[in-house]
């Protein structure tokens, strides 16, 4: 078999496969991922693992989501019940969320995936998002994605966001199906690192600070 060749269930190379860590997440609440275009052949995009597991998952890759068609439809008809998780000025403590009535409770939750400024662009060009009750993890979790800096502190990959969000919003899903995706997750930066070699990783990631494009 060839060194290139990829497993066929999770799309990783066969050395690199991920399946042993990869296992379907009951979640209640749907995540909606609204995905910058530029994240779609990101090797990295963790996205790409929660599609794998999360069973109630829509991904849509746009730009400015008030003209596309999918996202619109989900929005007329789920408005009232959305929430979105994004940090701007307005945003409120998820951590506040079981304060809050049952009359506003999140069936679906959505989620910017993109880079802070790419992020920010899709919030700034969709203004459907500025109507969602808008919530944001207080960021004292420190990431794990080490090979994608943000310029914002405490910022947090979409999958790690979504596992702190999931457990605040919907209390009774399965922690460890929660806990076996960080481990896919882990395992897949530690592939990464051992792919460009401990060398470089420390030389381009450790020791500079790596500017976002
Ligand atoms: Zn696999």
């Amino acid at each position: 078999m060839s060194k290139r060749a990829k497993c066929s269930q999770c799309d990783f190379l066969e050395s690199r496969c991920l399946c042993a860590y990869l296992f379907p997440i009951e979640n209640q609440t749907t995540l909606i991922i609204l995905q910058h275009p530029s994240e779609t052949d990101h090797a990295l995009n963790t996205v790409r693992l929660m599609k794998k597991t999360f069973q109630k998952i829509i991904v849509i890759t746009d730009e400015k989501f008030s003209l596309n068609s999918q996202f619109m439809e989900l929005y007329k008809n789920f408005k009232e019940s959305m929430g979105l998780l994004f940090l701007s000025p307005s945003s409120l403590p998820i951590e506040n969320y079981s304060d809050r009535k049952l009359s506003s409770k999140i069936t679906h939750l959505v989620l910017l995936d993109g880079t802070w400024k790419k992020a920010k662009k899709i919030f700034h060009l969709s203004p459907e998002l500025h109507s969602l009750p808008n919530y944001a993890l207080k960021s004292q979790q420190k990431s794990q994605y080490r090979l994608r800096k943000s310029p914002i502190a405490g910022a947090l990959s979409t999958l790690e966001a979504s596992v702190l969000a999931l457990k605040i919003v919907e209390p009774t899903i399965n922690l460890q199906s929660l806990e076996l995706l960080e481990k896919a997750f882990d395992k897949m930066i530690e592939n990464q690192i051992d792919k460009m070699g401990q060398e470089t990783y420390q030389e381009n990631y450790l020791r500079k600070k790596t500017k976002e494009k």
